[in-house]
């Protein structure tokens, strides 16, 4: 009954809508007007006296049309596009979780929204302690002494971290530290970030559970080590229990430990990087902190430094005075020993007023929640379908785990076959295919914000694919079925970007 409702809901939106497939240019009917601009007053004050050879000589060539047609165009636009709004989005590594609205009405307020990047300190006293405040705040939750805003997404603020941690052994005089050892299940940025901050990567590999080899790291540490970059609970949704060790030998060889937090969700309330040894390490408020990401942005890495490590820290910095009995002055500071800037003023404003508005929404009693319940969602639907697919790594997980695929593989429908498939379904397929450790990995990860009736959704979705893929696995292999568009060359669409009406009429297949 469920999934019937399920369908048919999905093929109503995407079959009602006439205006689907339909550019706007084709729309466009000759004379057509959807605007009602005011009269020209700017000319009457000799403001907008543009010479004629600045003047454009033929009219632009723009769909004309009315206010109804281009409203319901972009409506049913957005229609086909799925996002948390619409669906459960159970994207592993990514922490798709919901972005209240009253964000959305903090961070639209006009006293922010008004404001220009160069206007001076004293009138930006507001925005100042709206950053210093998150500062603070995630300081406080994470145990390091000092937060910078300026990086603009997760990977930016890794490459801000190793600058920190190459600025750090550069001022000790360890010019030869450029080491950086990763694990083999980290994000693909932790490599990226530290080849293009000119380091070298060290892979250390993983043990048949899934955590960093102890063994395999010891023989790694030598006086060339700059550093490691862990993520914990790390990329297969499991919590590093050597992490105490860990540190401890690469603090012994002289290394830094670099946290990769871009999912602080588990830890939140639980457990705080600074406690467990780490010394440098970024947020992404775009996951943890409710901001909706996706298609690339907007996003913000902080990065956050333990004592003794905050001159190097990218300029500016903001820093408070008390200039009388509880009344704060907020400074925007360079300092020397920096590594420089990173970012266009002070980083991502609006995602940054977001974060803050979740944090304060939530609270310090509330806050210490999300994690915990987070991983109370993954572990139950890790448990609720463990006998469809197959789990290679057993036992409790945090905020995600991974399936290797269908546990009945005899009728070859892949995990590519399921994504598609749960999109005919209503919902946004997991990660797949990463981390690479598993061939047909995928990777689930239900954040604390959903309700336990749309993980149970969920899991009868599973199964009900698993049972398809075994009695007509066509079905499977085919789909989906139900969307706007079917399967898409992934690939080209990244490589090939069409982004222009002009180019998309020379396209012959699409
Ligand atoms: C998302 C993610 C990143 C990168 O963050 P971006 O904002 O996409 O650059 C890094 N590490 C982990 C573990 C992540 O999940």
């Amino acid at each position: 009954m469920l999934l019937t409702n399920l369908l048919k809901a999905r093929r109503t939106r995407t079959m009602n809508n006439t205006f689907y497939g339909k550019l706007i240019f084709e729309l466009s009917k000759e004379g057509r007007k959807g605007y009602s601009l005011p009269e020209n007053k700017l000319a009457e004050y000799k403001l907008a006296d543009l010479p004629d050879t600045l003047k454009r000589q033929e009219a632009p060539c723009l769909p004309e049309v009315d206010e109804m047609t281009v409203v319901r165009h972009y409506t049913n636009m957005s229609n086909n596009n799925f996002g948390v709004d619409t669906g459960f989005y159970p994207l592993g590594s990514c922490t798709m979780k919901y972005n209240p609205k009253i964000n959305e009405q903090m961070c639209n307020l006009p006293e922010f929204t008004h404001l220009h990047p160069l206007q001076d300190e004293e009138n930006v006293q507001g925005a100042l302690a709206v950053y210093y405040n998150l500062q603070k705040s995630l300081s406080e939750l994470s145990g390091l002494s000092e937060f910078t805003l300026n990086p603009y997404a997760g990977a930016h603020g890794e490459l801000t971290g190793l600058m920190v941690m190459r600025s750090y052994h550069l001022a000790n005089g360890n010019p030869n530290r450029v080491k950086v050892i990763i694990p083999d299940s980290a994000h693909g940025t932790n490599p990226a970030s530290a080849a293009v901050c000119g380091l070298e990567v060290v892979v250390v590999k993983s043990r048949p559970d899934g955590t960093v080899d102890v063994e395999d790291l010891k023989p790694l540490l030598d006086e060339n080590i700059a550093g490691m970059m862990m993520t914990n609970p790390n990329t297969l949704g499991i919590f590093e229990h050597n992490i105490a060790e860990i540190t401890k030998l690469v603090h012994e060889a002289g290394g830094l430990m670099y946290y990769d937090g871009a999912n602080l969700n588990p830890m939140l309330g639980k457990c705080r990087p600074g406690d467990l040894g780490f010394d440098i390490m970024h947020i992404n408020l775009h996951k943890t902190f409710s901001t909706p990401h996706g298609g690339g942005g907007p996003g913000s890495g902080p990065v956050g430094v333990r004592e003794g490590l905050e001159k190097f820290l990218p300029n500016p910095r903001v820093t408070r005075e008390e200039i009388s009995d509880g009344i704060y002055w907020y400074h925007m500071e360079d300092s020397e020993d920096s590594l420089g800037s990173i970012s266009g003023f002070l980083g991502n404003f609006g995602v940054i007023m977001r974060a803050y508005t979740y944090i304060l929404t939530l609270g310090k009693d509330e806050i210490k929640n999300v994690g915990p319940l987070a991983v109370l969602n993954a572990n139950y639907v890790k448990e609720s379908l463990k006998d469809y697919y197959e789990l290679p790594l057993d036992g409790v997980c945090k905020h995600e785990f991974v399936f290797d695929g269908l546990k009945d593989k005899s009728t070859g429908v892949t995990t590519l076959d399921v994504a598609k498939r749960l999109l005919d379904y209503g919902f946004h397929a997991p990660t797949i295919y990463f981390p690479l450790l598993f061939h047909e990995a995928m990777m689930i990860e239900p954040p604390e914000n959903e309700s336990k009736e749309t993980l149970d959704e969920f899991i009868e979705v599973m199964k009900k694919i698993a049972i398809e893929a075994k009695e007509n696995p066509e079905l499977v292999k085919t789909a989906p079925h139900n969307t706007p568009v079917r399967r898409l060359d992934d690939t080209k669409a990244a490589l090939k970007q069409i982004v222009t009406y002009r180019e998309l009429l020379s396209v012959d297949e699409l």
